[in-house]
C-alpha cells in the first residue's frame, strides 16, 4: 500500500448502504467463484438435478416455500438492534468491515473445520497467517508466537489459565517427586514457579520418569491425594495456587476460577488505583501474601481496555515487577486480557500513537513481554461473531493438554484439536481477520488510523457532552474510546446522582434515537476512583456503587464532521429530555 493514510469509508458499507453496489458485486463474485469451483471439479459426474426435475411443479413449490420463509426471516431481522449506525454507542459492537464480512462469507461457503487439517487444508494455513498478523500487531515475534482463534474473549482467557496451570502442574509434580525421593522438604512456591528450562534441567538431573511425574500431577491424578502428598513433603497444609486479577476484571475470570476448579476463594481481586487501573503496590502485596501463605501465583492478569470504562492497566510496570521475581527464579505467568484494547496496538509505531496517553502507550507496548494475550476480533476488529483469539509469546508457552514436556516434539503439531479447549472450530473468523490484515493491515497508517479515529471520536463526544450539559460528570481518565458519565448537581449525594443517572438511562432504553449502555462500578474495587469522581462535584459518597451511562466509540463514521454536527445536538437534546 503506497497510501500514507487509509480511506476508512471504503472499508465499511456505510450507514446508508452507500457502498452497496460495489459490495453486492463482490458478494456476487465470491458466489460465482464458488459455483464455478463446484462445476469444474468432477465435471464428468452425472447431475442428480437435471433441468426437468428442477422445473417440476413440486420442485418449484418447495422453492416458493423457502423463498417465503427467507423473506420472513429477513423481515424479522429488520426488528434487530441496529448496531451498524453511529447512533449505536451501546455495547462493544458496531458496523462490520467489508473485508471481514467478505472473508467470513467466502470461508463460510467452504465450511472448514479448523480443528484439523484433514478438514481444513487451506483454512488451517489461513489461521496460522492470521495469528502471525495479530502477533505482529501486539509486538510478539510472529515467527515464534503461537495461538489460535476461539469463540471469543472468554474462551481465550480460559486458554491462558489452561496453559498457566499446565506449566505450574508440571513444575510442582517435579518438585514433589524430587522432594519425596530426596527427603528434603518441598518448597511449593519455588517449585511451582520454575520455568521450562529449569524443569528440563532438574528432570534430567534427577532422572524422573514421565510415569512418576504423571502420578504426581494434580491434574491427571486425584487432586486430594496429591494435595496430601504436597502437604506432607512441605510440612505445611497445601491450599493451592491463587489467581491474581485486577478488580476491574471481566466476569470471565471468575468463570475461569470456577471451571478450573480452583475454588472462587483462590480468585484474588487486586485493588485498583484512583484511575481505575491495577494498583502496583496492591499487586506486590498480593504476591507477597500468597507466597507467605505458601501459595504460588497461578497467573497475574492485567487488562488492556476494561469492559466497564476502557481503562488500560500498567502492563509495563507489571512486567517490570514480574521480571524482578524472575531474577530470583520465580517465573510468574502473566496474561494480558486485551479483549477490548488489543487492537489499539495497531496505532503503535506511527503518528497515530500520540492519541494515546503516555501511560496507555507504554502499557500497550509492553504486551509483547507477557506470556499470553487475549484479543477479540469480534469487538474492535470489526469481525463478525464469534471470533476471539488467544496468543502466546513462544512455543513453550503454548504447551498444554499433552502431558509430554514441551521440548518433546509433538507428533501432530500441525493439528490444533489437542491444543484448543474447543473442538470443532469455524475457519470463518480466521479468514475475516486474514482479509482485514491483507487489506487494512494492522499497522499505524491504516488499521491504526481507524483506531486513532475512535479515540478522536471519544474526545470530541466527551467535550461536547461536558460543554453541552452542566450536570454531566465525566469519568476520568478515559484511556481508550469509551465515555462514561454520571449526572450530578454540585453537592449532590452519590445516591441522588445515581438515581438521576439511572433515570436518564431508563429514558434512553426505549428511545430509538440512540443506544447507550449502563455500567455500575462497585466501591469494593473502584473505591478510590468513585471518591475522586464524587469529590469532583463537591458531592458526598453515601452509596456503595457509582451508576454511569456508558458510550462506546468504535463506529468509524463518528469521525465524520457532518455526522457529528447532526448527531451531537440531538444527543444533548435527548439527554436533556431523559434527565427530566
Ligand atoms: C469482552 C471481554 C471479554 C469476554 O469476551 P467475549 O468475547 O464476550 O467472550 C473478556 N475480557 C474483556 C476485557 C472484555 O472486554
Amino acid at each position: 500500500m503506497s497510501d500514507k493514510t487509509v480511506s476508512a469509508g471504503a472499508y465499511f458499507l456505510g450507514p446508508k448502504s452507500e457502498n452497496a453496489s460495489w459490495l453486492r458485486s463482490e458478494f456476487q463474485a465470491v458466489l460465482d467463484r464458488w459455483f464455478d469451483w463446484r462445476r469444474a471439479l468432477f465435471a464428468d459426474d452425472p447431475s442428480p438435478l437435471p433441468e426437468q426435475v428442477r422445473l417440476s411443479p413440486d420442485f418449484l413449490a418447495e422453492r416458493e416455500i423457502m423463498a417465503q420463509r427467507v423473506r420472513e426471516l429477513t423481515e424479522l431481522m429488520a426488528g434487530e438492534v441496529p448496531k451498524y449506525t453511529p447512533r449505536y454507542i451501546g455495547h462493544m459492537v458496531s458496523e462490520l468491515s467489508v473485508p471481514a464480512l467478505l472473508g467470513h462469507f467466502a470461508t463460510l461457503l467452504h465450511n472448514p473445520n479448523n480443528t484439523s487439517r484433514d478438514v481444513a487444508r487451506v483454512s488451517g494455513r489461513v489461521e496460522d497467517e492470521a495469528i502471525a498478523m495479530l502477533a505482529g500487531m501486539v509486538g510478539y515475534d510472529p515467527a515464534a508466537a503461537q495461538g489460535h482463534f476461539t469463540s471469543g474473549g472468554t474462551l481465550a482467557n480460559f486458554e491462558g489459565v489452561w496453559r498457566a496451570r499446565y506449566r505450574m502442574d508440571h513444575c510442582l509434580s517435579l518438585g514433589l517427586c524430587i522432594a519425596e525421593r530426596s527427603g528434603k522438604p518441598l518448597d511449593p512456591v519455588a517449585s511451582a514457579h520454575m520455568d521450562w528450562s529449569r524443569f528440563s534441567e532438574l528432570a534430567a538431573a534427577h532422572d524422573i520418569s514421565e510415569a512418576k511425574l504423571r502420578a504426581a500431577s494434580s491434574v491427571l491424578g486425584n487432586p486430594f491425594e496429591i494435595a496430601a502428598r504436597i502437604s506432607e513433603a512441605s510440612g505445611r497444609d497445601w491450599r493451592g495456587p491463587v489467581l491474581l486479577v485486577p478488580g476491574n476484571k471481566h466476569f470471565s475470570w471468575l468463570k475461569a476460577a470456577n471451571v478450573f476448579g480452583l475454588g472462587e476463594e483462590a480468585f484474588w481481586p487486586v485493588a485498583l488505583d484512583a484511575q481505575g487501573r491495577l494498583s502496583l503496590p496492591a499487586l506486590n502485596a498480593a504476591i507477597a501474601r500468597a507466597h507467605s501463605d505458601g501459595r504460588p501465583v497461578l497467573a497475574v492478569i492485567s487488562v488492556a481496555g476494561t469492559t466497564e470504562a476502557g481503562e488500560i492497566d500498567p502492563v509495563d510496570a507489571v512486567c517490570d515487577r514480574l521480571d524482578e521475581y524472575r531474577q530470583s527464579g520465580l517465573h510468574i505467568w502473566h496474561h494480558v486480557d486485551a479483549a477490548w484494547g488489543g487492537f489499539l496496538c495497531a496505532m503503535l509505531g506511527g503518528d497515530a500513537e500520540d492519541r494515546l496517553e503516555a501511560g496507555a502507550r507504554s502499557a500497550l507496548k509492553a504486551i509483547r513481554r507477557a506470556n499470553s494475550v487475549t484479543l477479540d476480533p469480534h469487538k474492535l476488529g470489526y469481525v463478525p461473531y464469534s471470533c476471539g483469539a488467544f496468543l502466546v509469546r513462544d512455543r513453550d508457552s503454548y504447551a498444554n493438554s499433552l502431558f509430554a514436556a514441551p521440548y518433546i516434539d509433538r507428533a501432530a503439531a500441525n493439528d490444533r484439536w489437542m491444543m484448543t479447549l474447543e473442538g470443532s472450530r469455524s475457519g470463518a473468523g480466521a479468514a475475516a481477520v486474514w482479509l482485514t490484515g491483507k487489506t487494512l493491515t494492522f499497522g499505524p497508517d491504516r488499521f491504526g488510523r481507524i483506531m486513532a479515529g475512535t479515540i478522536d471520536s471519544r474526545v470530541f463526544f466527551s467535550r461536547a457532552l461536558r460543554d453541552g450539559n452542566p450536570l454531566v460528570r465525566l469519568l476520568e481518565p478515559a484511556d481508550s474510546n469509551i465515555v462514561c458519565f454520571s449526572l450530578a448537581r454540585p453537592g449532590d449525594t452519590l445516591s441522588e446522582a445515581n438515581a438521576r443517572t439511572a433515570r436518564a438511562f431508563a429514558g434512553f432504553v426505549p428511545d430509538p434515537a440512540f443506544s447507550v449502555s449502563r455500567t455500575v462500578l462497585a466501591a469494593e474495587n473502584y473505591g478510590e476512583m468513585i471518591n475522586t469522581h464524587v469529590v469532583g462535584y463537591d458531592g458526598v459518597v453515601d452509596a456503595p456503587t457509582l451508576v454511569l451511562i456508558r458510550c462506546v466509540f468504535m463506529n468509524p463514521f463518528w469521525e465524520n464532521e457532518d455526522f457529528r454536527a447532526a448527531l451531537m445536538p440531538e444527543f444533548l437534546a435527548r439527554l436533556e429530555t431523559h434527565i427530566n
